[in-house]
């Protein structure tokens, strides 16, 4: 198949690791900073083929992970209401909030639907005049555009029964939040493929320059993961630190110039907390003055929650690469994909999740591991 097997070849795989070994000549630590990433390369054993003297770091690029607790609880409160259609994808029905999830909403009556765009929600709300449609708009880069469009639309259709509610965040603040922690050890960056596809890599360059770190746009099968590290290692060994682009296939330098003028034409930029981590200025979307009428924080005022986190859950220092996720005392016993602490074990892109289908015991079997997938997503 194009575009996938290319980027499995096994062969391909052994030279870029030989070349990975004869470059780096001491260590480096090398932050991934997609959930996706995280996947492939836990899902690959990546991290143990290297050698001893580069380390991987997991970052805090899982929108289901730093969706903040006082966010998830506002969708709580609004999905419990009678009249209103609550809409999300479906790896955030087990997300925990302070005393429940989606999940147990929808058992208790809510009607709380899995939906796998938008465009699917302002579809509802036409259908259902009567209803209040809410869609839960988290992601990155990625998912703005979508999210904006539906708003976009909503209004064109003069909808006055869709709204959305917004937890945006943006990947440039956080390399730059990361980078300013007094207890950082990355030394360079693979940047996710996927936000540069959107967003372009023109803010790169001054955060390479800043920090002193190389920034290499990196895809997400194992011979991408591959050659990013062999480009940033590369780098490191050079003294240098610039933004390459290794995801030419999919990454342009504009990124998506179209895509960018919806998001812009509907959010503004904001301060936005991440679960675990905190505020980072400017991290966040917020929906302009023009779009507040489908703005659901403003429609069902719930400000003002009082949220409360599980003590033992140590799911802020794995999104800041701080801790393994093997490290936290109640993996893969109190915390489960069944029975999550934090969001990190639920989503699909979450560290903790992909440490317990592929690693757990030594990694299980194909078929405990397809299990463990289904048990992550009950109602897709
Ligand atoms: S294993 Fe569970 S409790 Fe520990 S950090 Fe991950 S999500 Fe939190």
């Amino acid at each position: 198949m194009k575009y996938i097997d290319e980027f499995n070849d096994p062969a391909l795989a052994r030279r870029l690791l030989d070349e990975i070994s004869a470059t780096a000549t001491r260590p480096w630590a090398l932050m991934e900073v997609c959930g996706g990433q995280t996947h492939s390369i836990i899902r690959h054993g990546i991290d143990q083929l290297l050698p001893e003297q580069i380390e991987l770091i997991h970052g805090p690029g899982c929108p289901v992970c730093v969706t903040p607790l006082d966010v998830i609880d506002q969708a709580l409160e609004i999905a419990s209401r009678p009249d209103v259609i609550f809409c999300s994808f479906g790896d955030m029905l087990r997300v925990p909030g302070s005393d429940r999830d989606l999940f147990r909403v929808k058992g208790e009556g809510g009607d709380v639907r899995v939906v796998y765009s938008p465009l699917d929600a302002l579809e509802l709300a036409r259908k259902n005049p009567d209803r209040q449609v809410v869609f839960f708009a988290i992601g990155f880069e990625t998912t703005a555009p979508a999210n904006a469009m539906a708003a976009h639309q909503a209004r064109r259709l003069g909808l006055t029964n869709f709204s959305l509610l917004v937890s945006h965040v943006r990947v440039p603040p956080a390399i730059e939040a990361i980078m300013t922690s007094p207890v950082c050890r990355v030394q360079g960056f693979l940047a996710a493929g996927h936000v540069c596809s959107v967003m372009g890599t023109a803010e790169y360059p001054a955060l390479a320059e800043r920090f002193g770190v190389p920034l290499v746009v990196t895809g997400f099968e194992p011979l991408d993961i591959l050659e990013g590290i062999r480009r940033a290692v590369r780098q490191l060994e050079r003294g240098e630190h610039r933004v390459e682009n290794a995801y030419a296939r999919a990454v342009r330098e504009d990124g998506n110039p179209a895509a960018m003028r919806m998001i812009e034409e509907v959010f503004e930029v904001t301060d936005r907390n991440w679960r675990g981590i905190g505020r980072i200025p400017s991290s966040g979307w917020r929906l302009t003055e023009a779009f507040r009428a489908y703005d659901a924080e403003h429609r069902f005022d719930v400000g003002g929650i009082r949220t409360e986190e599980p003590a033992e859950c140590r799911s802020g220092e794995v999104l800041q690469g701080l801790i393994k996720p093997t490290e936290c005392g109640a993996f893969g016993t109190t915390c489960t994909p069944r029975t999550p602490l934090g969001a990190t074990m639920v989503s699909s892109e979450g560290a903790c999740a992909a440490y317990y289908l592929y690693r757990r015991m030594n990694g299980p079997t194909p078929q405990a591991a397809r299990a463990t997938r289904e048990e992550m997503n009950p109602v897709a």
